[in-house]
């Protein structure tokens, strides 16, 4: 388990978390795509008491998922950086927090894929493009 913290782009909220570097994973599922404007989402898993925000407050947009049950999509009001997830009832005990709003998120590496069927064609193989190291 690692302490991480972490916030949205214009440092409205800010939270700090306990996480396992074991439970990170990308999603490639067609809300995911929708939700984030990119081709796949990476989530890092931390259980509801381990995750505290301690500035700001996210707002939530709540989804159904595929189970119809509600998922809830924690962002900030202000510069819309996309933060946590969540469920209701039993679902709420896990919270996904995502990667890029984590200050430590180099030490987290996806172990882990799903909805891969609705992945982006190139998603496997960006390492073939021409890269630069800046812009
Ligand atoms: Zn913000
Ligand atoms: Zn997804």
């Amino acid at each position: 388990m690692i302490n991480i913290d972490g916030g949205c782009h214009c440092g409205k909220v800010k939270y700090d978390a306990l996480v396992d570097p074991a439970h990170v994973r990308i999603c490639h599922c067609v809300d995911c795509q929708s939700l984030t404007g990119s081709a796949y989402r990476v989530t890092v898993r931390a259980a509801k008491d381990d995750l505290r925000i301690w500035a700001g407050e996210p707002k939530v947009y709540t989804r159904y998922g595929d189970n119809g049950r509600k998922r809830l999509q924690y962002f900030c009001g202000d510069c819309g950086s996309p933060l946590f997830t969540t469920g209701e009832g039993e679902d709420a005990a896990i919270w996904g927090i995502r990667w890029g709003s984590i200050a430590q998120r180099r030490a987290l590496t996806p172990s882990s894929q799903i909805w891969h069927r609705s992945a982006a064609q190139w998603a496997d193989n960006i390492r073939d493009l021409p890269a630069r190291e800046m812009d």
